[in-house]
């Protein structure tokens, strides 16, 4: 028989059930649920409870909304328990019970399901605790929140009206705060709640206590399916088939008075990750008070003058809880006339600098090891310190309009949305938006998911913008009071200035200053401390090299400084396309003759030769990859269609033409365009992809090769005299048969040893070549013979292996493909394992039989991507190659693809 229920005491039988594996444990009581009873058997104070588990949710669900058999004798056992533990009476009225009925899923999904409080109570219950207590405006406060709160999740009605009905008896009783309402008044409003309800909900607020747990249970099973709940684990990537477990839990009241209070604290600030408490409270207020963001909340070091004791051993037990997880945790606490209770703890989320900080400072502490704390920090997280920032420029005459709280950094920029659905929909349009609201609730994630940053008015550091803006890594600003939002006209008022729908305004979550217009961003660099301590274990632990795809000094520098071990792809053509130096090139394509080619050959060396020293010298002592011209020559001459189209047009404006002057002028550019289409004409091909490319150009035109060798040479002896120490690599693109590497490498050789002997020095070289055709996979043996070194071209042996046009495929059918799901993942994004990843498998295998330790990269897009990265590891590959941005992820990404195969 199926076992739905375990008491917060009953940790050890939850473990049996699932042979003692923790996240089965959380997986069947929920996150929540498994550590209020891991958090008891510390002997951490909590409240009696219990928690019905996950299964029981998904059979509630998979029975159409029928309880499962025998779940509730279990429930009503479980609830003698509560009773005799806690020495009250549930739905008695000789020492009421009450509970809160709670939702808790095995991931946290903060405000996403429903939680209803004190359940349990009705009039006579309410007489007989006013009786016991004394306290007769505590009592009917809980039983107006429990109708309100029942109303609204159970029943399922707008919750409007309540408030309405709550403003319209303070107006009446002259009151500010609903805490000052007289019993009476709330007598009444509770009576005026209940009259509510009959009225417009189909089942009315149910008496007996009973009704209400079962009631409050189901709602919470079925607040798992609710719109906001599946947008929330669609971007949070957490299965639909999980369910949420319900805790049921005793109440304990922050709400009796002065010496009693709630709040929530972190073990540590979760936006830097400084460790230090980080919390809000107030005093005599309930769980949900501190979270709506509707009542000012007070700084938990403010806690130590109002409540001395439960402050100091609420310090105490969060190092407790520390030192057991080994995480940064997230508490909820309640003090009930002075004794403090511990309603929940999790891993607290974090922002991505938070993360990297507690991730190293707790490494350094002893509480993990280094390789744990490489494995706590995600590629995202990394790559969030390269998330644009306001450059200072343009921030330097700019004032901010307003300040908020700064709960999740980086800069944001793009157009006010005031509701998260034209949020969404401009999102889906491709505008960049931000998000703006007087306080975001659960159902407005999809909105803030598509915006690229949120702003809100009101709300503080837990409030639910911070929360979910921390988590998914957007810059957010809250609580900016001197926002006046006006949903009526739609606009944004701060000071004098107004603001409509659709207008562009930015945002620092770093600072939490707001300005109007579209600030000007920045790629932030990467100086944070911790990070670089993070990505220096990160190494200690990587085998595989990350080096750098990279064209340009300066950008090689960067690589450099990002931890770079030297350049895997510099394609040379890059260099080429500078407006000053396409003429030149332009003449050696269209050269008439071999003498005129060498001729502009030689400008280019020059050139070339200025540009290789420039890389050797950024990475000197390092590899420096240089490959030979690659693209189709055509790309360099204007594009066939333009000057098809500027003939036509001079060839009317000639028959137009109306003096000799302007006749002569046109005849003669007609005969320039007329030339160039000409040669355009003959370097065009059907499939240029497929056409006179890579090696194939350097052996129709061996003169480019002998220019590209020779500067090359001659650059690694200028840096060598110099007392640099250059470390040239020639590679050679396309090849898919091994005599045009011998027959290059040949070439190569030749003007080595030209350039060694003239300059009467000679330089350590390498030659290898590209693998990005499949027959190059397939005889990579014979390949390997004539190569050094050997460097997946895996952009171009996805499209030859996929036989999808890399150029077109985004803008094609690729993306139906991905959208139907033939293709999970974007094969030009991720290394496609399986047929691409076979492939090079082969080659390897090939290439190693022939030259055991040869070395091997890759160095197309796919070499900043983790999931490929770790591919590459598995493959014994000598390193990646990607883009200056992207090394910091890579080498983290190496790193945690060693730990996850065993290295320590
Ligand atoms: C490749 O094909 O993967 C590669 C690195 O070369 P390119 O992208 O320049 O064709
Ligand atoms: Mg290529």
């Amino acid at each position: 028989m199926t076992r739905w229920v375990y008491g917060f005491d009953e940790i050890d039988a939850a473990k049996a059930a699932v042979d003692d594996d923790w996240d089965r444990v959380r997986g069947l009581l929920g996150g929540k649920g498994a550590n209020l009873a891991d958090m008891a058997s510390l002997g951490v104070p909590v409240p009696p409870g219990f928690t019905i588990t996950t299964e029981a949710c998904n059979a509630f669900i998979a029975g159409d909304g029928a309880l499962p058999d025998g779940l509730w004798d279990e429930v009503l056992t479980a609830v003698r328990d509560m009773e005799e533990a806690s020495g009250k009476t549930y739905g008695g009225t000789d020492n009421p019970l009450l509970v809160a009925v709670r939702s808790g899923a095995k991931f946290s999904m903060p405000g996403m399901m429903d939680t209803v409080l004190n359940v349990g109570l009705n009039d006579e219950v309410a007489a007989a605790m006013i009786e016991r207590t004394g306290d007769e405006r505590f009592v009917l406060d809980s039983h107006r929140r429990l109708v309100q709160m029942f109303a609204t999740v159970v029943l399922g009605m707008d919750g409007d009206p309540f408030e309405e009905i709550l403003r319209e008896h303070r107006g009446t009783h002259g009151v500010i705060n609903d805490a000052d309402l007289p019993p009476e008044a709330l007598r009444a409003t509770v009576d005026s709640f209940r009259a509510h309800v009959r009225a417009r909900s189909a089942t009315p607020f149910p008496e007996d206590p009973y009704d209400q747990l079962r009631l409050a249970t189901e709602a919470v099973f079925h607040s798992w399916n609710s719109r906001r709940a599946f947008d929330y684990r669609r971007a949070a990537k957490i299965a639909d088939d999980l369910g949420t477990a319900v805790n049921v839990v005793a109440m304990v009241f922050g709400n009796t008075g002065t010496n009693s209070g709630t709040g929530v604290l972190m073990s540590r600030n979760p936006t830097n990750g400084e460790p230090k408490l980080e919390g809000d409270y107030l005093l005599n207020a309930q769980g949900e008070d501190v979270v709506a963001g509707n009542r000012e909340t007070k700084p938990i070091e403010q806690l130590a003058d109002d409540l001395p004791d439960a402050a100091e051993e609420l310090g105490a037990i969060a190092r407790r809880l520390e030192e057991h997880y080994r995480e940064m945790q997230d508490m909820e606490f309640t003090v009930e006339d002075g004794t403090l209770w511990l309603l929940q703890t999790r891993t607290g989320k974090r922002t991505a600098q938070a993360a990297v900080r507690i991730a190293v400072d707790m490494a350094d502490e002893g509480l993990i090891t280094k390789a744990e704390a490489v494995g706590r920090v995600t590629p995202d997280q990394v790559d969030f310190f390269l998330h644009p920032q306001f450059s200072p420029e343009s921030l330097a005459d700019l004032t901010a309009v307003a300040q908020g709280l700064n709960v999740s950094p980086g800069a944001a920029v793009g157009v006010v949305a005031f509701d998260p659905d034209l949020a969404e929909r401009w999102g889906r349009d491709g505008r960049d938006v931000v998000l703006v609201r007087h306080e975001t609730k659960p159902d407005d994630v999809h909105g803030m998911l598509a915006a690229t940053g949120i702003l809100t008015s009101s709300g503080g550091r837990t409030s639910h913008a911070a929360l979910v803006a921390r988590q998914f890594g957007k810059p957010a600003v809250t609580g900016a009071s001197a926002i006046d939002i006006d949903m009526a006209s739609r606009t944004l008022t701060v000071g004098n200035d107004t603001l409509h729908e659709g207008e562009w305004i930015s945002i620092d979550g770093t600072s939490g200053n707001i300005y109007l217009g579209k600030v000007e961003t920045v790629a932030p660099d990467l100086d944070n401390e911790w990070l670089t301590t993070v990505l220096g274990w990160a190494d200690e632990f990587r085998t595989l090299g990350v080096r750098a795809n990279s064209d340009e000094p300066e950008d090689a520098a960067r690589a450099r400084s990002y931890g770079a071990e030297g350049i895997g792809l510099c394609r040379t053509e890059h260099m080429f396309f500078d407006p000053e130096r396409l003429p030149i090139v332009q003449r050696m394509i269209t050269a008439p003759n071999l003498a005129e080619r060498k001729e502009a050959l030689d400008e280019m060396r020059e050139f070339q030769r200025a540009d290789f020293a420039g890389l050797f010298e950024a990475m000197d002592g390092l590899p420096v990859i240089l490959r030979l011209l690659d693209p189709p020559l055509h790309e360099f001459l204007p594009s066939w269609e333009e000057l098809h189209r500027h003939q036509t047009d001079l060839q009317l404006r000639l028959v137009r033409a109306a003096d000799l002057e302007t006749v002569e002028r046109l005849v003669r550019e007609l005969s320039e365009v007329h030339d160039m289409l000409g040669r355009v004409e003959a370097l065009r091909e059907t499939n240029p992809m497929l056409g006179l490319r890579g090696v194939r150009l350097g052996i129709t035109m061996p003169e480019i090769t002998r220019m590209q060798a020779r500067a090359v040479f001659e650059a690694a002896v200028e840096v060598a005299e110099r007392g640099g120490d250059p470390k040239p690599e020639i590679m050679v693109p396309l090849v898919s048969e091994a005599t045009e590497l011998a027959r290059q490498r040949q070439l190569i050789d030749e003007v080595a040893e030209a350039v060694f002997e003239e300059a009467g020095r000679r330089v350590e070289y390498q030659v290898g070549t590209m693998i990005e055709v499949p027959r190059a996979a397939l005889t990579s043996e014979d390949i390997a013979e004539h190569a050094d070194f050997l460097s997946f071209g895996t952009n171009d042996l996805t499209q030859t292996t996929f036989a999808i046009s890399r150029d077109d495929a985004e803008q094609a059918f690729l993306l139906q493909y991905l959208a139907d799901k033939i293709l999970t993942e974007n094969p030009f994004a991720s290394i496609d394992a399986k047929g691409v990843g076979r492939l090079m498998g082969i080659a390897l295998d090939g290439a190693r039989s022939t030259k055991p330790a040869i070395e091997t990269g890759v160095c197309g897009e796919h070499g900043g991507d983790p999931a490929s990265i770790a591919l590459c590891h598995d493959m014994g590959l000598t390193y990646v190659s990607c883009s200056a941005y992207r090394i910091p992820v890579a080498r983290l990404a190496a790193a945690q693809a060693a730990l996850a195969a065993g290295a320590s």
